[in-house]
């Protein structure tokens, strides 16, 4: 979903990005932060919607992202191919307190390869930064696996806001710059 419809005054761009990465690493709260800048202490599975969208502003031109969340079938490895169909953006997130959540995003990238055989925009999100005291997954360590894949990095609070809308529109813009 990488479209662009001409309508009266001007056109309309709608970007569909994806997160992805293991249970509990943060995804739908760095959405409710991105989208409602709301943070959710125990969000459990997410309930009901499968995207939300959220208007930004590039180049005076307004862009619609469309931002899927899972609904906590990662758990089961079981992310269907509905959930990546015409995805042009991806945020693969671990959590920096978590070495297994690091350790799985080299599956994760491998099954975006699979679905999405387009130029997905794509970026590493470390997230929970705001948790230094128990970090498991050094800086470094995310910078350097994003450079051997070409891909963005950043690590992120959702909880303390750092770094969210930044992650986001650094997508947002790639993604634009891919299309246009
Ligand atoms: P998801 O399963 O990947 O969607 O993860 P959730 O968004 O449901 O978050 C899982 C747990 O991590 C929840 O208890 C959140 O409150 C917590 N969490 C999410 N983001 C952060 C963050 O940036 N910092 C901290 N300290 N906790 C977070
Ligand atoms: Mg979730």
């Amino acid at each position: 979903m990488g479209g662009r419809e001409e309508e009266e005054g001007g056109e309309e761009y709608l970007f569909k990005i994806v997160l992805i990465g293991e249970s509990a690493v943060g995804k739908s709260n760095l959405l409710s932060r991105f989208a409602r800048n709301e943070f959710d202490n125990n969000s459990k599975a997410t309930i009901g919607v499968e995207f939300q969208t959220q208007v930004v502003e590039i180049d005076g031109k307004e862009i619609k992202a469309q931002i899927w969340d899972t609904a906590g079938q990662e758990r089961f490895r079981a992310v269907t191919s509905a959930y990546y169909r015409g995805a042009v953006g991806a945020l693969i997130v671990y959590d920096i307190t978590r070495r297994s959540s690091f350790d799985s995003i080299k599956r994760w990238l491998d099954e975006l390869s699979t679905h999405c055989d387009t130029a997905v925009a794509r970026m590493v999100v470390g997230n929970k930064c705001d948790l230094e005291n128990i970090r498991d997954v050094s800086v470094e360590e995310g910078k350097s696996l994003a450079e051997e894949e070409d891909l963005f990095f950043m690590e992120t609070s959702a909880l303390e806001s750092t770094n969210v809308q930044t992650a986001f529109e650094v997508v947002i813009r790639e993604i634009y710059n891919n299309v246009c």
